[in-house]
């Protein structure tokens, strides 16, 4: 299924296919099982707080990473299940939500079909997508192909025009390439080079099991590397794509004409269902210009071989078992090191939480989200809001004129807690028994109809870009708003029993952070209003430049892998939010505290419970090819980096372990990051 709302807000992590347990009830929240005492905190804090956790819990085949995040997820995930199943086991009324999310887990379900069908429901699209006689049909077949879920070349989506910010703009965005990150095509390193071999074995097989010949794959692969090579060459990096303003180009249909004329963008708009279509934004131009340069050059075949591979490539996870294994082998073994496939329901239940999120979500809340949650959340995050005014006005390095803007946004945020209040309408979904594939179009044709309605029209603010049951949490800048749905606010980040030290520790940083990222090195470039304008005096935002690169440096000098280096560019916004919501978090449970401090427990001061607790959310096992997945691609650090790489830089974690010059975690004053 198509995500589109990860295209411009700002996540607490990167999530993967997530595992469970149940928490006893612990006054102060911190489990000693999940430390390693044979370490010195002063010497690796990480290891020291979550060694425990991490032998207690292997990664299992299934996963190339594991947290403490995923088991939060992974439970979450049963609970789903349950639920899901009650519907699928029932008769249902057809039209209803209980008969479409049933319908669809079914199918999922129902392996002796999958395999009986095989290849058959992608047979039909293959052959019209080589019936094209020319390429002026292609203006034709790239958006009908995206509608039900084909990105060839690249993809178009509707979001807030980040110039102005209360209305819907349509967006065009690159894409098109399978590897999703460019430097898979373009790296020359052993390791990159290997990926790149197994990639075309991978696109030979999946041609040969969709009833290609032999021959006839091998031709095809080779005409996919060539395109996909070409949009990758052009395509931004990961680094240039934090750009806002090098992502903005507003033009007009006229323009775009010129840019990329061998598109007849009438005829795309028209099979869009898009009338009158007068402005787009035209992000990453070159990669649109690279897009003109490979419809005029390459041969019809070629283009037709290509656009065959992306849609068998993003129907492969739907098919017969011999092509989902395929395809599991190269993307999640080869790529990321898995070792066995989840088990079918759990690949049924994220599509059927992907395609009808919210009607599911809904029915979550009912069951698992008590309203004293939400209320003891709102609480929480008003304090954690007022004690950031507080660190803005106490500032020695911004001027008060900057000051008093950074304080009109922070007053702004638009707070959502638990789950929308008013949910997405799935009427005009329909849910058939005929292929689970054929499903999966109909879902994305939804999906396209329900935003391209938006085009022209003002933003709801009151929109939901997280499903109520992800554990997750996000920050908008075009909106302003922070978010934390009903899924995060869970052990180990919310603990109703534990006492402030823990909850302070854990959910009060996760809030602190997305709070920051509205100040962070791409979130302050937004106004209040969440319109990519300059509210800084110049003096100011160099100040805030030069004490980022001090986070920049950080990270670029860490070593995730033998030979391999953070990003520190890529990691900033993320880096920063952690340290900002470190901070803002800490000052808040002293505050918090300061009429009734804590008591030790388990031998730990309330300020050592803060940090361990902040510690154990990002415990986690990973596997060395996901190390380097997620180097390359992942704007946030690894687990560990969140932790030591963090801490390293928040005084009062010093204090509160001891730690002082000549430990391995030691880092000198003038080298720690001092920004929120
Ligand atoms: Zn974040």
């Amino acid at each position: 299924m198509k995500k589109f709302s990860l295209l411009i807000i700002t996540i607490l992590v990167l999530m993967t296919i997530a595992c469970n347990s149940k928490k006893e009830t612990q006054t102060s929240g911190i489990d000693v099982t999940n430390l390693d005492t044979l370490i010195s905190p002063k010497v690796d804090f990480y290891q020291y707080a979550c060694g425990g956790w991490m032998l207690n819990n292997p990664l299992t085949g299934e996963y190339s990473r594991f947290g403490s995040f995923d088991k939060l997820a992974e439970n979450n995930r049963k609970q789903l299940k349950d639920l899901i199943e009650n519907m699928a086991s029932k008769p249902t009324k057809t039209g209803t939500v209980e008969q479409k999310i049933g319908d669809i887990y079914n199918m999922a379900m129902d392996s002796i079909k999958l395999n009986q069908d095989g290849y058959v429901p992608v047979k039909s699209d293959l052959k019209y997508i080589a019936s094209i006689k020319n390429k002026s049909e292609l203006s034709k077949l790239i958006p009908e192909l995206m509608l039900s879920g084909t990105d060839a070349y690249f993809t178009i989506y509707v979001g807030a025009d980040p110039m102005s910010s209360s209305q819907n703009l349509l967006q065009t965005y690159q894409s098109g390439i399978s590897l999703g990150q460019r430097e898979y095509y373009l790296d020359k390193d052993e390791h990159t080079t290997n990926i790149r071999n197994k990639y075309k074995e991978h696109v030979t097989k999946i041609f040969e099991l969709a009833g290609f010949s032999s021959e006839q794959a091998q031709k095809n692969m080779e005409a996919v590397l060539k395109i996909e090579t070409r949009l990758a060459t052009a395509a931004y990096d990961n680094v240039k794509l934090r750009d806002p303003y090098a992502n903005y180009n507003k033009i007009s249909i006229e323009e775009i004409q010129k840019l990329v004329p061998s598109i007849d963008w009438n005829t795309y708009f028209t099979t869009l269902g898009l009338k009158e279509v007068k402005e787009i934004n035209a992000s990453q131009k070159e990669s649109l210009i690279a897009v003109e340069n490979i419809i005029t050059s390459e041969l019809l075949d070629t283009q037709i071989a290509y656009i065959q591979w992306k849609l068998i490539d993003g129907a492969a996870r739907y098919l017969s078992d011999d092509i989902y294994t395929q395809n599991f082998d190269f993307y999640g073994k080869t790529l990321s090191g898995k070792e066995e496939q989840s088990p079918r329901w759990k690949r049924a239940e994220s599509t059927v939480s992907s395609i009808l999120g919210e009607a599911v979500g809904q029915i979550y809340v009912k069951q698992y989200f008590p309203p004293k949650a939400k209320k003891r959340m709102l609480e929480l995050v008003h304090n954690l809001q007022e004690v950031l005014g507080e660190r803005i006005q106490a500032s020695t390095w911004m001027s008060d004129e900057t000051k008093t803007k950074a304080m009109e946004k922070l007053e702004t945020f638009y707070i959502k807690v638990g789950y929308p209040d008013k949910w997405k309408d799935y009427s005009t979904l329909t849910i058939e028994k005929d292929t689970y594939f054929e499903n999966i179009k109909r879902a994305n044709r939804f999906e396209y109809a329900y935003m391209l309605n938006k085009v022209g029209k003002p933003v709801d603010k009151d929109e939901w870009q997280m499903t109520p049951q992800t554990v997750n949490a996000y920050y908008n800048p075009s909106t302003n708003e922070i978010c934390f749905p009903a899924g995060i606010l869970q052990y180990p980040f919310f603990d109703r029993n534990a006492d402030d030290a823990f909850n302070y520790g854990a959910i009060g940083v996760v809030i602190g952070h997305e709070m920051t990222h509205g100040f962070d090195d791409q979130g302050r470039q937004y106004d209040k209003e969440g319109n990519l304008k300059d509210w800084w005096t110049a003096e100011d935002a160099k100040q805030f430049e030069e004490r980022a690169k001090v986070m920049v440096d950080f990270f670029d000098s860490i070593q995730v892998a033998p030979n391999v280096y953070a990003n520190g560019k890529l990691t900033l916004g993320e880096n920063i939010a952690d340290y900002g919501g470190l901070q803002i978090s800490y000052q808040a449970f002293k505050k918090a505290t300061k009429d009734k401090p804590l008591e030790n427990k388990d031998n730990f001061t309330p300020e050592q419970r803060f940090f361990l607790s902040y510690a154990n959310v990002w415990a986690t096992n990973i596997r060395p090819e996901e190390i380097l997945v997620l180097t390359k691609s992942d704007p946030h650090s690894l687990g560990k980096w969140r932790v030591n790489g963090a801490l390293s830089h928040i005084n009062a974690w010093y204090e509160a372990f001891t730690i002082k010059e000549g430990d391995p975690m030691f880092v000198s004053t003038n080298k720690r990051v001092s920004i929120w």
